[in-house]
């Protein structure tokens, strides 16, 4: 790429940070007891929207001991629980530049240390970041952290470097001194860093029950049904390689239909599935997330978080 084109990038992921900044500030007010977690999600994403963005990926929110890909259904009852820790996960992309970032909304004050030991470890790892640092040196500053506040981090959970297009574009960021990560930050690339603490075991589990988020696996593959072959070609066009859920895809066909055809296409292959994920032993799970761009010149950027100067 050449210089204008290295800018040009930089606006998008800098434009995506911005409207997740904006958004993520918002829904901190929209989480309250009693309120639809639908209710919630559709708020955010049309907002994000209406910024000039696109969602990256349903809007997550995920309470107590669910870490993550929690994102409500079409007809989802579920509602904000009183005195609960609510994770509040939110992608943004311009142009399929990603910013990637979360923040835990406690609804007790008892809750309050769980969550600020996530983001005192996010912010420390932030400060350690520069060309040439090592993941696993980011997961060791995360991981005292939470021991010194109590708890323990979640280790099967990760950041993750970001490409065009992918939430997750191969490097993994672990949140702890993970001896088997090797890499480091390298310039011209973004990561997002996300410390999730907890009161339980410090691992995550796969949830049984259905499955809330999906992602394009294959495009070509075993024969597919009339209804099959449109809600793929709906997602090919829509989403490209990004997450997505169905809520997204209410307007191609009658609610049963469209579950009855997802289900069926990550049987035959073409989809990804990400079950929800639940705290082993059932501890409450905080969790917060920015996204960082490192440029050329080794400027570390927090695009999700304009207040943030490193
Ligand atoms: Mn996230
Ligand atoms: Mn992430």
């Amino acid at each position: 790429m050449n210089t204008e084109e290295i800018n040009d990038v930089i606006r998008c992921y800098v434009k995506a940070g911005e409207i997740a900044y904006r958004v993520k500030k918002n829904a901190r007010r929209l989480v309250k007891p009693g309120v639809k977690i639908v209710e919630i999600a559709e708020s955010i994403e049309r907002e994000i929207k209406e910024l000039g963005g696109f969602p990256a990926f349903p809007v997550n929110i995920s309470i107590n001991e669910v870490a993550a890909h929690r994102t409500p259904y079409i007809d989802d009852v579920e509602v904000i629980p009183d005195a609960s820790a609510v994770k509040v996960d939110i992608g943004v992309h311009v142009n399929g530049y990603i910013a990637d970032t979360a923040v835990t909304v406690v609804l007790d004050d008892k809750l309050i240390p769980l969550a600020e030991a996530a983001q005192n470890a996010l912010m420390k790892a932030l400060k350690a970041v520069k060309p040439g640092a090592k993941f696993r040196e980011i997961g060791k500053i995360i991981e005292n952290t939470a021991r010194k506040a109590g708890f323990k981090v979640i280790k099967n959970l990760s950041g993750h470097s970001l490409g065009h297009y992918l939430i997750h574009s191969g490097e993994v960021i672990p949140n702890y001194n993970d001896p088997f990560v090797l890499g480091r930050f390298r310039t011209d690339r973004a990561y997002a860093i996300e410390p999730f603490v907890t009161t339980g075991k410090g691992m995550v589990k796969e949830a049984k029950g259905k499955i809330q988020i999906y992602s394009l696996r294959r495009v070509k593959g075993k024969p597919l049904s009339e209804p099959e072959h449109k809600v793929l070609s709906e997602i090919i066009r829509r989403f490209k390689t990004l997450p997505f859920c169905e809520r997204w895809l209410v307007d191609v066909g009658p609610v049963s239909n469209l579950r009855a055809s997802l289900t069926s296409l990550a049987r035959k292959g073409y989809l990804n599935q990400y079950p929800v994920l639940v705290a082993v032993g059932r501890g409450l799970v905080t969790q917060f997330e920015e996204t960082i761009l490192i440029t050329r010149d080794g400027d570390v950027i927090v695009t999700t978080n304009p207040e943030i100067h490193l």
